[in-house]
């Protein structure tokens, strides 16, 4: 190892050397896994996820295609894959600030159109893959974040260094303190998810923007996604909604344009929408989607999606419901051409 980024106090570390090192136990980094083990058992593949537990970091509710379960695992029903709420209506809504216009079928995007699909909890879809992984031998390691890069004497990537634990907030070793490990691998897989802090570094240092898939140097752009999951309680529901039939309906999937955004990021050439997804078990996974391209210092993400969940045509199934969770993650939004090229020696970029 030679190289100017290698990692500090690189001595006295403890050392581990593997054959595949996955980072990040999404449902990019899982699959990968249990492909590998399903490719060659012989494999040594290991997994770190930075959660203290696998989900632990994803946001729950997603519509989910099935195609990539159905080729990894094609009898993932009768093994209890957690996609259990297939979508059954999709709607599509322009909202202006007090009504909400639904559009015609014909007219809806294709890529709103969701039948075949299923809603998820992705939380629970990644616990059940690492179930398997772990199943075919794959070795997880939760609560170990992937914090440096190691490079070989050829420039490859040859592993990672995990975060150093039990520091205090200026950096200080508290009792509790543990130094990181040195990871080996013949081929390190970054699946950290959309700008992962290892990706960027990634990206850079092999100028994997540059590559094929970017010809037009079209650079990748990103949305702020912010999400939250409801515990709706169908009876006060209906009562709340004054005798209409009670709103919940597992399956049900509904994508909005306009208003909020309409008022604020259009004038800057920038965008957004809504989404929210009836889940089993009375459950509604809802979110809004920034393009982070607006311009006005006081934009809001977080404050955008509150007005936008005042709307009539969401606020109705909210009514006498319970937020039971919440979070935000930054999106890919660039589309096929503003793909980085995804591999680089010793390494691959997914997810
Ligand atoms: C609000 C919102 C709504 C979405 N809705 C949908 C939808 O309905 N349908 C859909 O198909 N997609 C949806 N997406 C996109 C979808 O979530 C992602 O495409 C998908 O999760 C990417 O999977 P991944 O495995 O690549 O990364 P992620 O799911 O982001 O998983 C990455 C994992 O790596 C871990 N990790 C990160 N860095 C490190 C590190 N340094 N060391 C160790 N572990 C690390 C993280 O903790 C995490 O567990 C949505 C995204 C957002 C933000």
């Amino acid at each position: 190892m030679s190289h100017d980024t290698i990692p500090r106090e690189t001595v006295n570390r403890e050392r581990l050397d593997v054959d595949v090192l996955i980072i990040g136990a999404g449902p990019a980094g899982l699959a990968t896994a249990c492909r590998l083990k399903q490719l060659n058992p012989d494999t040594h593949v290991m997994v770190l996820e930075k959660g203290s537990e696998v989900g632990a970091h994803i946001l729950s509710g997603a519509i989910m295609q099935p195609t990539a379960m159905n080729e990894l695992f094609p009898d993932w029903q009768a093994m209890g894959a957690p996609l259990n709420t297939p979508v059954v209506t999709d709607e599509v809504y322009y909202f202006t600030e007090k009504r909400g216009f639904k559009f015609p079928k014909l007219f809806e995007p294709k890529l709103l159109r969701n039948h075949g699909n299923y809603i998820v909890s992705l939380g629970n879809v990644c616990r059940w893959l690492a179930e398997q992984a772990e199943g075919l031998g794959v070795e997880i390691y939760p609560g170990f974040a992937a914090s440096e890069l190691l490079f070989g004497d050829e420039g490859q990537i040859t592993g990672v260094v995990t975060g150093d634990m039990g520091l205090d907030a200026d950096g200080q070793q508290k009792d509790s303190y543990m130094q990181g490990m040195e990871i080996y691998a013949n081929y390190t897989v970054f699946s950290e998810g959309c700008r992962g802090h290892l990706g960027k570094q990634l990206i850079a240092h092999y100028q994997l923007d540059e590559g094929r898939f970017n010809e037009k140097k079209d650079p990748q752009h990103y949305g702020l996604g912010i999400k939250e999951l409801w515990q709706i309680d169908p009876v006060l529901n209906e009562e709340l909604n004054k005798g209409t039939s009670g709103q919940h309906k597992a399956g049900l999937v509904l994508h909005t344009a306009g208003w909020p955004v309409s008022e604020t990021l259009a004038k800057e050439k920038a965008g957004g929408g809504g989404f929210l997804y009836h889940l089993e078990n009375n459950q509604i996974s809802l979110g809004f989607i920034s393009e982070l391209a607006y311009q006005h210092p006081f934009y809001d993400p977080y404050q955008e999606m509150q007005r936008w969940k005042t709307h009539p045509t969401i606020a109705k199934f909210l009514k006498g419901g319970k937020r039971i969770s919440y979070g935000a993650r930054a999106i890919a939004k660039g589309g096929l051409q503003s793909l980085p090229n995804m591999h680089f020696p010793g390494g691959l970029l997914i997810g």
